[in-house]
């Protein structure tokens, strides 16, 4: 099935997933369910009294440490980039996302197992346009050694530059545009990296509980504890992490992204910037859009 970026699209039906939260190392229960026409992505805390619900839109983003968390008041989710990266790569523009903790699962620490289940459950086309953002001129985050910008392009496109300074993580490269079998195949199984003294210091905090080197490439000694699933898989990483925080947007996007040595604050920091542009060039805030 050829993807429509035009229309919405939601689930066939619903599915669930379990796993540990990355940090607490707790068992969490996931559940996605099918949208009506201009739900966008909602978090739903169903541990929580009232069940709330968390827009996935930029302004509702409370942490970008390590991750991205998005919150109203008490109820938060960490953690919800990969699920965003996939569901926006796959065209879902509308679905309850039910989870009961305040983490989102690891998984394999990858988008790769959110791919698999939404093609497992399939995905159908709603008769509503798709808020889509254009570009005409360069948008720009200068944060010193961190940059991002977005400038016209024909269809979304990633260029990408990371540069750890550690031997096995050095400067890498990635640049591509972002077509569905494209992130499937060079993007969705990409893990992020971290050093073995990192984790111990992090476990001393009482955070990556969850963690394993199965769900992250730990780097102890100058050698990887679990073989690599591409040879640049950081800067892939990076290219997961950014899709899914720009996925806050709301919309689809037209455009070439180029970062260098960017992160979660920087990324969402460009998905609010290219939110509240939209919002105040658009006559009517409740209607999908289609802005330059
Ligand atoms: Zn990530």
């Amino acid at each position: 099935m050829s993807l429509d970026p035009a229309s919405q699209w939601t689930l066939a039906r619903s599915f669930e997933l379990e796993g540990v939260g990355l940090h607490s190392g707790k068992a969490v229960q996931l559940s996605l369910h099918p949208a009506p026409p201009n739900t966008g992505i909602r978090f739903i805390r169903c541990d929580l009294p009232g069940h709330p619900e968390i827009p996935a839109l930029a302004e509702f983003v409370v942490e970008t440490t390590l991750s991205t968390t998005l919150g109203i008041g008490e109820a938060k989710v960490q953690t919800v980039e990969h699920l965003m990266a996939a569901l926006w790569s796959l065209g879902i523009a509308n679905a309850y996302v039910v989870v009961d903790g305040p983490e989102m699962p690891v998984l394999d620490g990858s988008a790769r197992i959110y791919v698999d289940s939404i093609h497992q459950a399939g995905r159908v086309i709603q008769d509503a346009p798709r808020s889509i953002l254009e570009f005409d001129a360069k948008i720009e985050l200068d944060w010193g050694e961190k940059s991002i910008f977005v400038q016209p392009a024909p269809r979304p496109e990633v260029t990408y530059v990371v540069d750890y300074g550690h031997p096995l993580a050095g400067p890498q490269l990635f640049e591509g545009p972002l077509s569905e079998a494209a992130f499937e195949t060079d993007i969705a199984a990409a893990r992020t990296f971290c050093l073995l003294s990192e984790v111990e210091a992090m476990r001393k905090m009482g955070l990556a509980k969850g963690g394993t080197t199965e769900n992250a490439v730990v780097i102890a000694d100058y050698r990887y504890l679990s073989p690599l699933r591409y040879p640049d898989e950081f800067v892939r990483h990076k290219v997961l992490d950014l899709i899914g925080d720009l996925a806050l947007t709301g919309s689809w996007w037209v455009g070439q992204v180029v970062a260098v040595k960017a992160g979660h604050a920087l990324h969402v920091a460009l998905a609010r910037k290219l939110r509240e542009r939209a919002l105040s060039r658009k006559e009517n805030v409740h209607a999908p859009f289609r802005v330059r």
